[in-house]
C-alpha cells in the first residue's frame, strides 16, 4: 500500500535555527500514527511544515502520491489535509454553529455539508446543545471539541491534530481521545497525532515516531514503543 501521506528528509530552520533536521514519515490510509517528544522536539513544527504554514529548507511532501511543499496552506484543506492547531484557535466572537459553519467554507454541496454538521452534532453532543453559544464561552474541552468538529466539516481524509490534550483535565482528555478513535473507526480518517501526553498518544495510535531534537530517534508499532524501556523511561515517566 502507498502512504497517504509521506515526508522525505525535511529539514527546515526558523531563522539561523534548523529545528527540523531530516525528518522522514510514512502515514499509511486509516492509521492512527503518533509522533511524541519532548517540548521543544520539533513536533508542531513537522505539522507546521506539511501544511504549508512554514517553508521547508530541504526534502519532499507528498500527500496522495502529488508534491504538496510549497503549495498555499488553504489549499490543502480542499484536497483532504486538515491540521487541527495547537491552542486550538476557535473563532471566540462566532457561535459554535458559525465556528462549525467555516469549516465548510470553501464547500458548495449544501446537503452533504448539512450531513457532516449532523454527524459532528453526533459525536460531539455538548457541542450541539451549545450550537447557538459563542466559542468563546466554552470549556477548554468544549472549544476543542469544536476545533475537531470544525476540522471536521472539511471532510479531511488526513487530520493532523497537535496536542489535542494540552490544558484540559484527565477525564476529558481521555474523552477527546476516546473520540479521536471513533473518528479514526467510523469516519476511516486518517490521523497523524502530536502529542506529549506519549502514554495516551500510543494507546490510541498503531504505530509512532518519537522526536528528539529535529530528529527521529525511533520509529516502531505503538505496542512496541509503549513497552520499550527506554521510551518509558524518557517519555512515560518511569
Ligand atoms: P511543543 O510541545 O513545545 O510544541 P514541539 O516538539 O512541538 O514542542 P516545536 O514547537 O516544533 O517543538 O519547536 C522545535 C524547535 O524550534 C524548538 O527548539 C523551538 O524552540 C524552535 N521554535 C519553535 N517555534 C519557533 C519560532 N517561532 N521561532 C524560533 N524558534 C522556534
Amino acid at each position: 500500500m502507498e502512504p497517504i501521506l509521506q515526508l522525505n528528509d525535511i529539514v527546515t530552520s526558523y531563522g539561523r535555527i534548523q529545528a527540523l533536521k531530516g525528518i522522514s514519515i510514512k502515514v499509511f490510509p486509516g492509521e492512527i500514527v503518533a509522533m511524541i517528544g519532548a517540548n521543544g522536539a520539533g513536533k508542531s513544527t513537522t505539522l507546521m511544515a506539511i501544511c504549508g504554514i512554514l517553508p521547508i529548507d530541504r526534502g519532499e511532501i507528498r500527500f496522495k502520491g502529488r508534491s504538496i511543499q510549497g503549495m498555499p496552506p488553504e489549499k490543502l484543506p480542499p484536497m483532504g489535509l486538515c491540521q487541527v492547531p495547537e491552542g486550538r484557535r476557535i473563532f471566540p466572537r462566532l457561535t459554535v454553529d458559525e465556528n462549525l459553519a467555516l469549516g465548510a467554507f470553501y464547500r458548495h454541496d449544501t446537503e452533504e455539508i448539512e450531513k457532516d454538521l449532523d454527524t459532528v452534532y453526533g459525536l460531539f453532543p455538548i457541542l450541539k446543545d451549545r450550537r447557538r453559544q459563542h466559542g468563546g464561552t466554552l470549556s477548554g474541552g468544549e472549544q476543542q471539541m469544536l476545533a475537531i468538529g470544525r476540522a471536521l466539516m472539511s471532510r479531511p481524509q488526513v487530520l493532523l491534530l497537535d496536542e489535542p490534550s494540552l490544558g484540559l483535565a484527565p477525564l476529558i482528555v481521555q474523552k477527546i481521545f476516546d473520540i479521536i478513535d471513533d473518528i479514526n473507526k467510523t469516519q476511516g480518517t486518517t490521523i497523524l497525532l502530536v502529542e506529549q501526553n506519549a502514554n495516551l498518544a500510543l494507546q490510541t495510535a498503531q504505530r509512532g515516531y518519537v522526536l528528539e531534537t529535529g530528529r527521529i530517534i525511533m520509529e516502531d508499532r505503538a505496542e512496541t514503543l509503549i513497552h520499550n524501556p527506554e521510551i518509558r523511561k524518557a517519555y512515560l515517566g518511569e
